[in-house]
């Protein structure tokens, strides 16, 4: 297949050994399609703006170019990543310390609830990649605690969630610490008409890709099940005893369902963690992080992780409250199925989520059928 051969190396992209060797010992054979199209475009310059669907490497995308553009002699912030939540900014940073692990490149992690003195502390060596949500930024900024005026790379991950109206103006405040002339990277999965607004006054031509047709939910085997409030709790221990779960995360949609929930779960004899964003911040970064151990089965949680989190161990996802919209159900779904895994979805379905599903059905044009008495395991 000659289009197969074509460009199909991360050798072709004419990175350092070092930072090539850092690619393949994180287990990286070849590149993504998302890769392979925004790579070399991101290396030559320009502005950028990515979507693909979850799970098919887009951190990477934006991580090896801004490694590849970093001089590490140069003792100033060179890059800046921003991310709407906390896990996802140290999941981030992982990812920058792995692939870059034979650059002498220092990046450092600051997000909200956290103490501000720590950031000091860290902000005082050598930085040249700040990884962060974006209320901390802006506050380091503001009090020249983290100096941006020489960061020549902005790159905003989740972007459509960075630039809500939750968002917005910090984004739009955090860029006027950065020099005038500098290169956007933008990736979603998402990209809802209201940022054009922003991308028109922000980037300069951006080069945009948007691989999300031919990728949406690929690997991952949707079913709902019709049921009533009362009958939830039974249903999913039913789906305990029968499926073969190697990780599940369970979706509520308030943090007082996920609490609930999590105990009943427990009392069933199942292990099971929880999080939610009302939950202390160290509590929540101990879960997520002994959750991706494999420490325990499952988790419940609320909204807070349905972005981006990349925990490949999970083959099964359970939306024991339905979600209101169909952006959210992509991006919990993508919870699942993570890189050409494969992955189950089971949506519970009360007689006031019928319009819902409809509605998220007809959004991504796919088609949720009932789940059978019996669900094949080579499908997940
Ligand atoms: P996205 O942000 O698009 O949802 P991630 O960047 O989180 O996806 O990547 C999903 C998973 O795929 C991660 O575990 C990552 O290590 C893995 N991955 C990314 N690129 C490659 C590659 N080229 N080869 C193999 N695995 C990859
Ligand atoms: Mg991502």
């Amino acid at each position: 297949d000659v289009t197969k051969t074509k460009g199909n190396s991360f050798e072709d992209f004419y990175l350092s050994r070092e930072l090539l060797m850092g690619i393949f010992e994180a287990g990286f054979e070849k590149p993504s399609p998302i890769q392979e199209e925004s790579i070399p475009v991101a290396l030559a310059g320009r502005d950028i703006l990515a979507r693909a669907k979850n799970g098919t490497g887009k951190t990477a995308s934006f991580i090896i170019p801004t490694l590849d553009k970093i001089k590490p002699k140069v003792d100033k912030i060179q890059a800046l990543i921003l991310l709407p939540t906390r896990e996802l900014a140290l999941q981030t940073s992982q990812v920058v310390k792995t692939l870059g692990k034979h650059l002498n490149i220092n990046c450092v992690v600051s997000t909200g609830g956290t103490s501000l003195r720590d950031d000091i502390v860290r902000l005082d060596d050598s930085v040249h990649i700040l990884v962060g949500t974006p209320g901390r930024v802006l506050d380091l900024a503001a009090r020249d605690i983290a100096d941006l005026s020489s960061c020549s790379i902005f790159v905003m991950d989740e972007a459509d969630k960075m630039l809500s109206q939750e968002f917005k103006n910090i984004a739009q405040q955090i860029l006027a610490f950065l020099p005038k002339k500098h290169q956007s990277l933008l990736f979603s999965a998402t990209f809802p008409l209201t940022i054009q607004e922003f991308i028109a006054k922000n980037l300069k031509n951006p080069y945009e890709i948007n691989l999300m047709d031919e990728l949406t939910l690929r690997g991952i085997t949707n079913y709902y099940a019709y049921l009533e409030e009362q009958q939830k709790l039974h249903c999913l221990n039913t789906l305990f005893s029968k499926l073969q779960i190697n990780q599940s995360i369970i979706f509520c949609n308030s943090a007082k369902r996920v609490e609930l929930l999590a105990k009943k779960i427990t009392e069933l004899g199942y292990s099971c963690f929880y999080s939610h964003a009302r939950m202390p911040q160290d509590e929540r970064n101990k879960v997520f992080h002994e959750f991706r151990q494999g420490k325990v089965r499952n988790l419940v949680c609320s909204d807070l992780l349905t972005r981006g989190i990349d925990i490949q161990a999970v083959n099964v996802v359970i939306n024991f409250d339905f979600p209101k919209t169909a952006e959210t159900y992509l991006h919990r779904i993508g919870r699942s199925g993570r890189f050409g895994h494969l992955g189950l979805a089971i949506d519970f379905i009360t007689w006031n989520d019928r319009a819902n599903l409809f509605r998220v059905e007809k959004e991504l044009g796919i088609e949720i059928p009932k789940i059978p008495n019996n669900i094949d395991e080579s499908l997940y």
